[in-house]
């Protein structure tokens, strides 16, 4: 009953015209795909293009971060309306690159997500655990820590949670599908205590190291309804095969 998401990250990478030329590999081999909801964040300088050449198609856009004033003095600063005016279907908030680089606490996280949906935008909200956290057998307390606070006054219309174990981001060290359907089967009953039945019908993507050779055994766990992407979703051949995973297994 939940519609596979599957959604790309590209973070501080690809050109207007590397974009250009992900798009023109990827686009006409996924366009026509119907059982699957496909997104992809560019960075900002990149969003106008994506939005263009998926014109058409069920393709959506993501930013990747925003600031949650409208407008104003925030030199430096992306506003939700802007994302919107762009042509962003989505905007993933507290990736925990951000968390960790720009200091974004869960009360900006929660500021963002309020705003983001204020404006009409879609969420991909991010949590996870580092490895120490992990080890000291704080997981279940980091995630009920991030969900509450970050989730206060939240809507879940078009809201999408994102498991991103910082342990695998980047790493090439993948949860197993064991550990990644015990943790999205606690996001889903916290998520149950926030919104009730509508938790059933909400997405739980995983996200750190996903490729075109683990997504399959990810995406066969009963929780798990879809994937955060990043370094594999750089090269259309790659992420092509991601999209498609069930097609290929
Ligand atoms: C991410 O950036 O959200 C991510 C999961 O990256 P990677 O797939 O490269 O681990």
């Amino acid at each position: 009953m939940r519609r596979p998401f599957i959604a790309a990250n590209w973070k501080m990478h690809k050109t207007i015209s590397e974009t250009r030329e992900f798009l023109s590999g990827f686009v006409p081999e996924v366009k026509d795909l119907s059982d699957v909801d496909i997104v992809i964040a560019p960075p900002f300088t990149s969003l106008a293009a994506v939005a263009e050449d998926v014109k058409g198609t069920d393709i959506m856009v993501a930013a990747q971060n925003m600031f949650y004033e409208e407008k104003g003095a925030y030199t430096g600063e992306i506003s939700p309306l802007m994302l919107v005016d762009i042509g962003c279907r989505y905007v993933i908030i507290g990736h925990s690159e951000r968390r960790q680089h720009f200091l974004e606490t869960d009360d900006i996280v929660n500021k963002k997500i309020n705003a983001a949906q204020k404006a009409g935008l879609g969420v991909i909200m991010c949590v996870g655990e580092s490895l120490g956290e992990r080890e000291a057998g704080g997981t279940f307390d980091v995630l009920l820590r991030e969900i509450a606070k970050g989730l206060d006054g939240v809507s879940p219309l078009d809201l999408v949670v994102a498991y991103e174990p910082i342990w695998a981001i980047g790493t090439g060290r993948t949860a197993t599908p064991e550990q990644a359907q015990e943790v999205h089967a606690y996001l889903r009953e916290r998520l149950r205590v926030l919104y009730g039945n509508k938790a059933d019908e909400l997405c739980i993507i995983y996200g750190g190291s996903v490729t075109p050779d683990n997504v399959d055994s990810l995406m066969a766990c009963k929780d798990v309804d879809g994937a955060l992407v990043g370094g594999a979703s750089l090269k259309a051949e790659s992420f092509r095969r991601i999209v498609k995973f069930r097609k290929e297994q």
